[in-house]
């Protein structure tokens, strides 16, 4: 595995696999790996030659007051797991190389970056947007990974990428649990031992509105209702919410084929995330 942290050396790097034809897998990511990630990975190597994986914390995705100083870093541990992984190429710039100081272009989304986490986390989507196209550039890949619990985010980078005509496959790889259900978070690091048991809430929450989907239940509000009734224990619920996975609109009932259920909450200080798809 190469490890390199400048843009030239990369498109170097890449271009000795581009002349034999090689199809190069991305993988974007902001470090402290987990099982997670390396799921996205595996996926990579499957459908791959050449995997490059990213570790970046993008500044320009966090908000003023959120954690991009404290957001937990460990570099070495995430460079032996992507050796591990077979990962080819990891790219691990500083911010410095991502934004020189005469940046000042933005990628700004559309209308999926407004509900849900964007109506918490303004400004976050035109990072992620930002970001991700300017290291699709970079790379130029053909195939990118992505996390369905970063459900949002899927759809923004897919609808980013078709809008600026990038020719890559957006492969959206299901989301990794703890054995207790949880969903595995680089932030989960933060949670102590009393809010690591109440975080389970999410995931319960989530698996009962399902299984009341799975049992025949089509009216959204009843089914968000079975939902909240396990989340009294967290410390702030920011949404919970039935949405159409492609236009992240509000789900009206009776709810169609595909629809998916989003929830954002606090426990203690930390923000955590989860859904799963009602189909
Ligand atoms: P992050 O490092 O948190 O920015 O995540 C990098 C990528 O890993 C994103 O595409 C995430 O959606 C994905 N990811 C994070 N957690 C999980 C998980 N539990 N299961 C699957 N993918 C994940």
């Amino acid at each position: 595995m190469q490890t390199i942290t400048t843009i030239t050396e990369l498109r170097h790097a890449l271009a000795e696999s581009r002349k034999t034809d090689r199809c190069v897998g991305f993988v974007p990511t902001m470090g402290y790996l987990h099982d997670g990630h390396l799921a996205l990975l595996r996926e990579s190597r499957i459908r791959c030659h050449v995997t490059v994986a990213s570790i970046f914390v993008n500044p320009t995705q966090f908000g003023p007051t959120e954690d991009l100083s404290t957001y937990p870093r460990d570099f070495l541990r995430d460079e032996t797991l992507c050796s591990a992984a077979g990962v080819d190429i990891l790219f691990t710039p500083d911010a410095g190389e991502i934004y020189p100081a005469h940046f000042t272009t933005f990628v700004e989304p559309g209308e999926l970056a407004r509900p849900l986490c964007g109506a918490f986390r303004p400004g976050q989507f035109r990072g992620v947007a930002t970001v991700v196209c300017k290291l699709f550039n970079i790379m130029q890949p053909d195939f990118a990974f992505f996390g369905q619990k970063d459900f949002q985010q899927c759809a923004v980078v897919r609808s980013m990428s078709a809008d600026l005509d990038f020719p890559i496959e957006i492969v959206t790889v299901p989301t990794v649990r703890e054995p207790d259900g949880l969903a595995m978070s680089s932030r989960n690091k933060y949670l102590t031992s009393d809010e690591r048991k109440r975080a389970l809430a999410i995931s319960r929450a989530l698996f009962t509105a399902e299984a009341a989907f799975r049992a025949g239940e089509r009216e959204a509000k009843r089914l968000t209702d079975t939902a909240r009734r396990h989340l009294t224990e967290l410390d702030q619920l920011q949404y919970l919410e039935l949405v159409d996975p492609d236009s992240l609109e509000p789900a009206t009932s009776p709810l169609g084929r595909r629809t998916v259920l989003c929830v954002a909450a606090y426990i203690g200080s930390t923000r955590l995330i989860d859904n799963v798809i009602l189909t």
